[in-house]
């Protein structure tokens, strides 16, 4: 395949003398080709990233259309979604950021309103499902109106004597109009100083801090009221963690909490596309 190449070879498939009728549009650096290409191989998420850091032209036709199109090929409503009413398409902090919010799982570390006693990394994930009903458990009464997707947690054992964590990953559609912006301007919440967002590096808002985290939060995820911790970065990404209550078979039956799945969830799977569970 093309992305094994050696560097001589590769250097060779778009010589720096050739004519600019060849350069521009040859070989892996067609955009149509590139589009084959990665259908072909089911938005392949290695490939994709290996592609990226190849060279700077690679790296913009990715950043341009192709974590978009990795993205929407794995959550095509969710995508759609987000996308509406964006002007060009471009949303946000870049496709490349949500694409990671969508495949990597941040892990945590302690936080001023959230003590660990060793934080716990972060990896890619398989399957996630995100949802926007969870979405609106996030959400405190007057920012309801918001469209937010939340995953469900990602389990992270912590050891016989502490509970799991767990790590939950989201994202808004159309932040800088969100209602949920325009309470965190209206109430002056400072930025944090010291935490970046996990997935652009863009500065972040305390939840806590701000006191915008609702009870319904806690019950979703199935953790208890106050453990639990979130922030949301001004591209309207959202990466928290909580505790996680050991659950009872009573609970595991109970609405509202994890595990439970809402009618509206879009899964973002990269092994096997034709095993997702759609609802459309
Ligand atoms: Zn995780
Ligand atoms: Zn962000």
């Amino acid at each position: 395949m093309w992305y094994n190449m050696s560097a001589n070879q590769r250097i060779r498939t778009n010589p720096p003398n050739q004519g600019s009728e060849y350069s521009a549009e040859s070989g892996i650096l067609n955009e149509r080709i590139l589009l084959l290409v990665f259908e072909s191989i089911k938005w392949d998420l290695q490939v994709l990233c290996l592609t990226a850091s190849v060279n700077r032209k690679l790296r913009a036709i990715a950043n341009r259309i192709l974590w978009r199109n990795l993205c929407a090929s794995r959550a095509p409503r969710m995508v759609a979604a987000l996308a509406n009413g964006v002007p060009d398409g471009r949303i946000s902090g870049g496709w490349h950021a949500l694409a990671k919010l969508m495949f990597f799982c941040c892990g945590c570390e302690s936080t001023r309103h959230f003590k660990l006693s060793r934080p716990s990394p972060g990896h890619f994930v398989k399957a996630s499902r995100f949802s926007k009903t969870s979405g609106q458990s996030f959400l405190s009464k007057k920012c309801r109106g918001d469209l937010l997707y939340v995953s469900d947690p990602c389990e992270h054992p912590m050891g016989d004597k502490e509970d799991d964590l767990g790590i939950y990953r989201g994202v808004f559609q159309g932040f800088m109009r969100s209602r949920t912006m325009a309470c965190l301007i209206r109430r002056q919440v400072e930025l944090e100083e010291q935490v970046r967002c996990s997935y652009c590096g863009a500065r972040v808002w305390s939840m806590s801090t701000a006191r915008l985290v609702p009870k319904s939060a806690a019950r979703r995820l199935g953790s208890h009221d106050g453990g639990i911790e979130y922030f949301v970065c001004v591209n309207g990404h959202l990466y928290g963690s909580c505790w996680l209550l050991p659950l009872s078979s009573d609970e595991d039956e109970r609405e509202g909490t994890r595990r439970d799945g809402g009618d509206d969830d879009h899964d973002v799977g990269s092994d096997d596309p034709d095993g997702y569970r759609r609802c459309d």
